[in-house]
Order: structure tokens, then sequence, then C-alpha cells
């Protein structure tokens, strides 16, 4: 028979078994959660840029980690011009490694199907976590499409005993499964949204993008209390371009022109082939007479020199342009109307350009 002393001990360290087990369960569930409100996250990423800031920074900060970087393939430069497109290169993302083939770059690429955790290893993790110091371990979560791998999320940490392989993968090989997930749609979200906003022709905006650039830029400006410049191009007798060369020749001349005044403006002005022949571009914060400078300067780049067409003969172009702008009152409210009226009047102007014999800037009349 054991004592009462003994069957009290016994007791005792079963309540603190049941203590331990139900503190275990208690941060198992919190883990869970966490990892829940994490995979949201991703979920709800908008854009590739979202996506992108969400499985770096995002993870770093909610893991409390030195450092987490994201490696994806991208063989075709596919990815790199969808981010371009958006505005923000792929340079521009601190955390963000883009590589041609996953081979040669780590050892565990190899074979890498469910999240690796170890030892941080300068020779072998140096390559996928450029800029990582101090790091001693380090869990490589593999991004896969198909049974191929696409990239991995890096997370690295001071700590050496943050990631062993002692440690238990599953939450972290769910959230590469969601992370997987979620870059493949999004490349293919950038990637429909680039079709449909872009001219097959020249490679340039079409008008379905101007019409959505036109209402952020006009919400911007009112915002801002600025101004918003439209340039209207028309080419000057194009037709006889089709005529005289055949449809080949005009397309060529489209296309480098679409080159020429894409050489003139800045990066954060909206350009877009409006039409057959007409080009569009916003200018942002800009005054008038400053755009009226920066039409001359295009007008003069596309007369300049003759453009070679597809038979070798050469062919100048001229070119008239109309100018019109707006500053939205703060009070506002249709800014559809405003955007229509803007370009509206730009059409007048370039209309009176081509009345007072092509090939010159009119600015609409105050
Ligand atoms: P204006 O100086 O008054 O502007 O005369 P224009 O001949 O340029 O004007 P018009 O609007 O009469 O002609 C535009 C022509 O552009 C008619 C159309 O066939 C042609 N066009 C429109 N889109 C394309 C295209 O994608 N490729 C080619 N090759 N031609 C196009
Ligand atoms: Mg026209
Ligand atoms: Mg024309």
């Amino acid at each position: 028979m054991p004592s009462v002393d003994e069957l009290m001990a016994e007791l005792e360290a079963t309540r603190r078994r049941l203590d331990e087990v139900t503190s275990k369960v208690a941060s198992n569930d919190e883990k869970m959660r966490q990892t829940h409100r994490r995979e949201l996250r991703l979920l709800q990423a908008e854009t590739l840029d979202a996506l992108i800031f969400a499985l770096t920074e995002g993870l770093r900060v909610s893991y409390g980690l030195e450092h987490v970087n994201l490696v994806l393939c991208d063989p075709d430069h596919d990815i790199r011009h969808l981010l371009l497109a958006n505005g923000t290169p792929a340079e521009d993302f601190g955390h963000l490694l883009m590589v041609e083939a996953m081979t040669g770059l780590a050892p565990q690429y190899i074979s890498l199907r469910r999240p690796w955790l170890g030892a941080f290893a300068h020779c072998d993790h140096q390559l996928i976590c450029p800029g990582a110091g101090g790091i001693k371990s380090i869990a490589l979560i593999p991004l896969t499409h198909r049974q191929k791998l696409l990239g991995s999320i890096n997370l690295c940490s001071a700590d050496p005993q943050r990631f062993t392989p002692a440690h238990a993968t599953d939450f972290l090989a769910h959230l590469g499964v969601i992370a997987s997930f979620c870059v493949e749609n999004a490349i293919n979200r950038a990637r429909l949204m680039r079709s449909g906003f872009t001219d097959v022709l020249t490679g340039w905006h079409n008008r379905r993008y101007l019409t959505v650039r036109l209402g952020e830029e006009l919400a911007r400006a009112r915002r801002d209390c600025a101004r918003l410049v439209c340039l209207m191009l028309d080419i000057d007798h194009f037709k006889r371009v089709n005529d005289n060369w055949g449809h080949a020749a005009g397309d060529a001349v489209l296309r480098e022109i679409a080159q020429r005044i894409e050489s003139q403006v800045r990066a954060s002005d909206v350009a877009a082939r409006y039409g057959g022949e007409e080009f569009v571009v916003l200018l942002p914060g800009t005054d008038v007479g400053s755009a009226l400078l920066l039409a001359e300067r295009i007008r003069k780049s596309v007369s300049a020199t003759p453009i070679d067409l597809p038979n070798g003969e050469g062919v100048t172009i001229t070119a008239s342009i109309g100018i019109s702008e707006v500053q939205p009152a703060p009070e506002a409210e249709d800014l559809k109307t405003i955007g229509d009226s803007l370009i509206a009047r730009a059409d007048v102007a370039l209309y009176a350009a081509k009345a007072a014999g092509r090939d010159r800037v009119i600015v609409e009349a105050a």
C-alpha cells in the first residue's frame, strides 16, 4: 500500500503534468491563431507589391525575426516586368531576390519539399540571404507550383535555437502552401491587369488604363489642391502613310512615334495610346507653361528626323498637340465629368492646331 505522503506526491506530480499539457495546448492554440492571422494577411494582399511586402517585412515583424527574405525564380523576367509596369522595380524591394534558376544557390534547394530548419551556414546561405548579418539559424520554406520549386521564404534568426531540425514544421509547411498559392495568384492577376491595360501594337498603356489613371490623378489633384495638365497628340495626315506605304508602314510609324514621345516624358507622367493615331499624356503637378515647353519638345522630336519604314524608305512625320488643364475644387464630387471635360478640351485645342495648319501646339483658350 502506498503511504498517504506517496499518494500526495503522485497527485502533485500528476497535477504538474496536467498544468504543463494545458499550457502547451493553450500555447499551440495561440500559435494556431497567429498562423491564421499571418495567412489571412497574405490572402488579403491585393497586389503583387503588397504580397511581397507581406511575405518579407510582414513576416519578419510577425515572427519577431532579425531578417526575412524572399527568393523568386523568374526565368523569363516576367515577374520583374510586372513589378516594373506596376511602378516599383524589383530592385526597390529590399528583401526580394529574383533569380533565373534555383540551382546552385543553396544545397537545400536540390530537394526542398518541406521546410528545412537548421543552422545558418555562411557558405550555404549567403547567396539566398544577401545582406543578412549575425544570423545563427534559418528556416527555408519552399514555394512550389505543381511540385516545381518557385522560390523560398527564408526566415532568419540570431538565436541558434530558433530553427533546429528538431522543431516541428507543420505550421511553416502550411504557411508555405498558402504563400505559394498567393504568389501564383498575384502574378496571374498582375498579368491580367497588364494585358487589359496594354496596347498590343506599341506596348504602351491603352485608353482603358488612361481612364482609370485619370480618375486617380484627378482625386490626387483634388486632395493636394494641384493642377492636372492633359496633352493630346494626333499625327498629321497619317492616312497618307497608310495610303502610300501600306498598313505595316503605318504601324511602324505609330511604334516609333510612341517611342519618341516616351523619350520626352517623365516616369511620373501618364502616357497612353488613346486611339488610332492619337496619344494622351497626363502631367500631374505641372503648370501650362512647363507643359507647353514639353509639348514643343515632343513635337520637335517627332519631326526632327525621318522615320525608317520597313521598305527602307524614310518619311518625315509631323504631329499636332492640344493642351488643357484643370484644378479640381476640394469639394468637387463628379471627377468623371471633370475628366471627360479635360480630355474634350484638349481635343478642341488639338482641332484648333489642325485648323491653324498642323505641326503646332495650341493651349486651350482661357
Ligand atoms: P489629320 O492630320 O487631320 O489628323 O489627318 P489624318 O490622316 O491623320 O487623320 P484621320 O483621322 O483621317 O486618319 C487616321 C488614320 O489612322 C485612319 C486609320 O486608318 C489609321 N489608323 C488607325 N489606327 C491604326 C493602326 O493601328 N495602324 C495603322 N497602320 N493605321 C491606323
Ligand atoms: Mg485622329
Ligand atoms: Mg491624324
